[in-house]
């Protein structure tokens, strides 16, 4: 088994890393304070390739692998995951499922056309007031009327979707009902100046504050009839497909906001005195640092192998569960941790570990809580056993 990135895995890390150190994690602070989106940050990424990294280089992509993606995420989002899930939800949700599912037309137009590798941002729009965990309660509706779809609903919290440079969102619909009493949901791609669809304002958030977030609003919002992603009715299956490579990434983003907790708390500890000694010296500082480092070292691998699976076509669903669970928990202990051993001044606003406290729950909630993932992996485990059953039964 060989644990050596290639010199191309390397290569997308140390640039993410560079540019990150350089450019973001200076500005993050600030950016969190005004809540502004960084625009310049956003066009140098995309000029780096970082906006398009693992899409195909024939659509304006960089051409990278999903590995390479993943680490160069980890990179930018130890410098800010607001940045961070800029590029995550850019890549993972709005221009993968034109990869996955597009027709040829579709990948050159929106990827080579309007996004090109960055310049503009592609968003995903799921989630409703009634349609969270249970896309099933999607109530925006789309009608084919004289060959064009008409748009009706609402959709909420939906990153990317209201910057000046964003191209539109594809948006998931239901389309009529199934013999089986279930609603038909069918992925609509709604260019940004469609008539009759319109943007709220920005959320008050808690963390990712320099990243976008909207309402929708689509009111008799006609968009042509091969603005279908790929095919009617697939909505349901290609959303949870992209969710699926998403988990890997908010994992992976995870993992960058765990490191940036152990460093700043390795800092603090080597620099904080008390009883005459660095507090490093204690060992009950140095039990905490020690199992912060492990538990993402353990998570860091957990991202990178699911990302290999997905690399080599094989199946990665129960690996992106468990690498979006474990990682955004161990996020979440890290930055707890990391105020501890600030002491008091952990508390202050005025410290970084105070903003990744209040960065870290996100990850947690966004594509798929925790609870709909470790339902994910039991199932997976339970089916994997029956399976396993039958065979032993059909043996004997
Ligand atoms: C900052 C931010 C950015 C986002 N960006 C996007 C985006 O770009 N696109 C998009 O479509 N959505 C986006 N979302 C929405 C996000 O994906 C949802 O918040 C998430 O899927 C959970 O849905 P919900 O918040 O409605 O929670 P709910 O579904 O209301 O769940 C509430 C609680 O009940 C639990 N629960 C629900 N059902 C079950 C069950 N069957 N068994 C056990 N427990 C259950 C959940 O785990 C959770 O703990 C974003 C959200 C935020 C806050």
């Amino acid at each position: 088994m060989n644990f050596d990135p290639t010199s191309e895995q390397r290569r997308w890390r140390d640039l993410a890393r560079d540019f990150a150190r350089e450019e973001v994690r200076p500005r993050a602070a600030q950016l969190d304070r005004e809540q502004k989106f960084p625009y310049d940050i956003v066009s140098e990424m995309a000029r780096l390739g970082l906006m398009g990294l693992s899409l195909p280089q024939e659509y304006g992509g960089s051409g990278g692998d999903f590995v390479s993606y993943n680490l160069a995420l980890e990179e930018i989002s130890r410098a800010d995951t607001s940045v961070g899930i800029t590029m995550e939800a850019h890549v993972s949700l709005g221009c993968s499922p034109f990869v996955a599912f597009g027709t040829p037309e579709q990948k050159e137009h929106y990827l080579g056309e309007v996004i090109r590798g960055g310049e503009r941002l592609w968003a995903f729009g799921l989630t409703e007031e009634n349609a969270g965990t249970d896309a099933g309660g999607t109530q925006t509706t789309a009608e084919l009327k004289e060959g064009r779809w008409v748009v009706n609903g609402s959709k909420k919290w939906i990153t990317n979707s209201g910057t000046d440079i964003t191209g539109g969102v594809t948006a998931i619909a239901r389309t009529g009902m199934r013999e089986n009493g279930k609603p038909e949901l069918t992925a609509i791609v709604i260019p940004q100046d469609t008539p009759g669809y319109t943007r709220g304002p920005g959320y008050e958030k808690t963390g990712w504050r320099a990243s976008d977030q909207r309402p929708l609003y689509f009111e008799y919002c006609r968009v042509p009839e091969e603005n279908v992603l790929g095919e009617r009715g697939r909505g349901f299956v290609q959303f949870l497909q992209t969710l699926d490579g998403g988990r890997v990434a908010v994992a992976a983003l995870s993992v960058g906001l765990a490191q940036a907790c152990l460093d700043e708390a390795l800092e603090r500890a080597r620099e904080r005195r008390q009883f005459g000694h660095a507090i490093a010296e204690f060992q009950a500082i140095q039990f905490k640092l020690a199992d912060m480092a492990m538990e993402i070292e353990l998570a860091r691998n957990m991202v990178l192998k699911a990302a290999w699976l997905k690399d080599n076509d094989r199946s990665f669903g129960r690996e992106a569960s468990m690498a979006k669970v474990f990682a955004s928990e161990t996020a979440k202990r890290a930055a707890d941790q990391a105020i501890q051993i600030h002491g008091g001044e952990g508390f202050m606003e005025t410290s970084a570990v105070a903003r990744y406290w209040r960065q870290v729950k996100i990850n947690e909630i966004g594509e798929g809580t925790s609870e709909i993932n470790r339902q994910i992996i039991a199932r997976n485990l339970l089916a994997e056993h029956a399976e396993e059953t039958k065979e032993e039964m059909v043996t004997q």
